[in-house]
């Protein structure tokens, strides 16, 4: 069961960086491009979550809230705000959004407010109607792995592809859908230098809309998690060009 997030958006570019990232985090996605095609999206469909940009062309974000909220009190919304708009923020939570993220905003932490308020609306769900559902048992479906096979490694970094293992020397590294593809990726053509498009059609797709910038944010996420606190560092800036993972440089 794939929960279902409407995004209201009109600049074509986050709409659709915000489409790829939550499909590619399993959700299913809607979207719409002015605050009249979001409510009628909105009154169509069965939504879990809905992503509301505040600066919307003819109807207002805060607009849409205030209709939504009077027909629907339980589902949660995020409004997105321009940085400097408290008077946006605080509306918006007056009328009843759950949670604001201002733009620009970093991805990973859109996606844990998006799981944080679906979580939150799961409980309050569950807690309202008194009957209990069953959760699933987790997925992980085997314990074997092959010592041999399957490891991409580069001095003390190993990861495995199939159980989406990675260790830094002996120590279990934690990382993302996203951090993990990109992770696999470098270690694959290590020692060759990439360019940022390279790196983004091969990561997010050739038909990723967003820019090349979200490879920086990503590669600063991948390197904190893998490379600081361990020597020596594997993945390199190379100026003007990209990056390259390798032991020396
Ligand atoms: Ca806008």
């Amino acid at each position: 069961m794939n929960e279902a997030v409407l995004v209201i958006e009109d600049e074509p570019k986050i709409a659709r960086l915000l489409e790829l990232e939550l499909q590619y985090e399993g959700y299913q996605v809607g979207k719409a491009g002015s605050g009249t095609e979001g409510l009628e999206k909105y009154a169509e469909g069965q939504w879990d979550l809905i992503l509301l940009d505040v600066m919307l062309p003819g109807l207002s974000g805060i607009e849409v809230l205030r209709r939504v909220r009077a027909k629907d009190a339980a589902v949660p919304i995020i409004m997105l705000t321009a940085k400097d708009s408290v008077e946006d923020k605080v509306s918006g939570l007056d009328l009843g959004a759950n949670d604001y993220i201002t733009k620009p905003f970093q991805i990973e932490e859109l996606l844990a407010r998006v799981r944080a308020a679906l979580r939150l609306s799961a409980v309050a769900s569950v807690a309202s109607s008194a009957s209990s559902s069953t959760s699933s048992a987790g997925n992980d479906s085997s314990g074997y792995k092959d010592e041999a096979e399957g490891w991409l490694t580069a001095a003390g970094l190993k990861l495995h592809e199939g159980t989406r293992e990675v260790f830094r020397d002996g120590v279990p590294i934690e990382l993302t859908p996203r951090e993990f593809d990109l992770l696999v990726y470098l270690l694959q053509n290590q020692r060759q230098v990439l360019s940022r498009d390279q790196i983004v059609q091969a990561v997010w797709g050739y038909d990723y809309y967003g820019d090349t910038n979200v490879v920086d944010v990503y590669i600063r996420y991948v390197r904190k998690k893998v490379d600081n606190g361990f020597t020596p560092p594997l993945i390199h800036t190379v100026r003007g060009v990209g990056y390259v993972l390798k032991e020396q440089l």
